[in-house]
């Protein structure tokens, strides 16, 4: 077998092998986590760290996490969300902060990654191209993926102040990294302990923990959506990426400002992005309906009963027919409701079109009860379907159930 997990083109394959190496990326990759490895211990264990810095650390931390998650990603990458100016500019000062290159850079690789995701010589980070190579060596060598054309940002070069993050790019990096926690280590009374934790060892592990997302969130976890890509959803990652270990239901869904959709998921970035909407300094935020979610997630779990089946199948053969024919049934059943609602959907647009031309034949008529009436009536008929959904996800469970018992007796 090939070592290699895709279909290698040797044109291609050969201009990855002379990619030359980017040594202001590598440099950074390689010397930051050295340097932190011999400072941090050596003047922890010499002049002790002040509880201001480490305190600074945590919340710089934090900051530059959601920067990366709530700005870069969920804001700019993807529009999930408007927000205030004063809500960009935080988000835009952690970003920057955090070096992971300027907003035009990291959203128009972010967007080829999910437009061409997992293709080796599209995706940037290409997880098929390996664990290392999507976690930091995409960045260490000058790869073509890496040379965008920026033909995908058009809409984030309107922004003067992305513009201007672009253009000062270098100086920002210096005062945020440099020059802000000095400050506060003079501030607080301990300099060299604040440049250590807030500035130095900060920048590793906020590094880090954005690399995890392209790595370990494409290697290990559940796939509850699709499995058309490398994706996972995984809640223990989850935990340190500030919510975004939800990344097969991100790949899905990328539209949605949540990616822990479920209240129980842990997912700050959402909490931040709802909390900052209550008290009006981001509106517009964009949820997938769960009618499409529980229809994603329901023919997922159908796929991967049907390759259970196919799997395990010939062993218990006998057993089989009933298994295969209930889940076939349940199958068609689920194809039946999907149908009633793709009609439902064009019902409603084309109940509200009429209502809008009697609006414009009627003016003091009673369109706003019509619309009104529409309204209620398409919510009820849309509860249903989610009611016929769940009926089919729990009779799937039950024949699953079943059949994984009679795995169980014939192994
Ligand atoms: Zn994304
Ligand atoms: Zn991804």
């Amino acid at each position: 077998m090939s070592k290699h997990s895709y279909i290698v083109d040797p044109v291609l394959e050969a201009e990855y092998k002379k990619a030359p190496i980017d040594w202001t990326p590598t440099l950074m990759l390689i010397l930051t986590p050295i340097a932190a490895l011999i400072l941090v211990p050596w003047f922890g264990l010499t002049y002790g760290f002040s509880v201001g810095a480490i305190v600074t650390m945590v919340l710089f931390i934090i900051w530059n996490g959601l920067g990366i998650t709530a700005g870069y990603h969920r804001l700019w990458s993807h529009k999930t969300y408007e927000a205030h100016p004063v809500v960009r500019f935080f988000l835009l000062a952690g970003g920057t902060m955090a070096i992971q290159n300027t907003v035009f850079e990291w959203c128009a690789g972010h967007r080829i990654h999910h437009q061409h995701v997992d293709h080796p010589y599209k995706d940037p980070y290409s997880a098929k191209r390996g664990f290392l190579f999507s976690h930091i060596g995409w960045m260490m060598r000058s790869y073509p993926t890496s040379r965008y054309d920026f033909k995908n940002i058009k809409d984030l070069k309107q922004d003067p102040m992305l513009v201007a993050q672009d253009k000062y790019y270098g100086f920002w990096i210096l005062l945020t990294n440099i020059g802000l926690p000095a400050v506060v280590g003079l501030a607080i009374g301990d300099l060299w302990g604040t440049l250590i934790l807030a500035g130095l060892l900060r920048l590793v592990i906020s590094h880090h923990v954005t690399f995890f997302i392209n790595s370990l969130a494409h290697t290990i976890g559940k796939q509850p959506y699709t499995d058309t890509n490398t994706a996972r959803d995984n809640w223990w990652l989850a935990l340190i990426t500030w919510g975004e270990g939800y990344h097969n239901y991100h790949h899905y869904f990328q539209m949605d400002f949540r990616n822990g959709i479920k209240w129980w998921q842990y997912d700050p970035t959402k909490w931040l992005i709802a909390g900052l909407n209550k008290v009006g300094l981001t509106s517009n935020l964009k949820v997938v309906s769960n009618l499409q979610i529980k229809q994603a997630e329901l023919s997922m779990r159908f796929k991967t009963a049907q390759q259970r089946i196919q799997l395990f199948g010939y062993s218990i053969e006998d057993d089989m027919h009933d298994i295969k024919m209930n889940v076939q049934h349940e199958f068609e059943a689920f194809s039946e409701t999907l149908e009633r609602w793709k009609q439902l959907k064009e019902e409603s647009i084309a109940m509200k079109k009429q209502a809008l031309v009697q609006k414009k034949e009627d003016l003091q008529g009673s369109v706003k009860n019509t619309l009104h009436e529409i309204d209620l009536k398409l919510k009820s008929d849309f509860n249903q379907l989610e009611t016929t959904l769940g009926d089919h996800s729990q009779r799937l469970e039950v024949i699953l159930r079943d059949f994984k018992r009679k795995v169980r007796a014939a192994a």
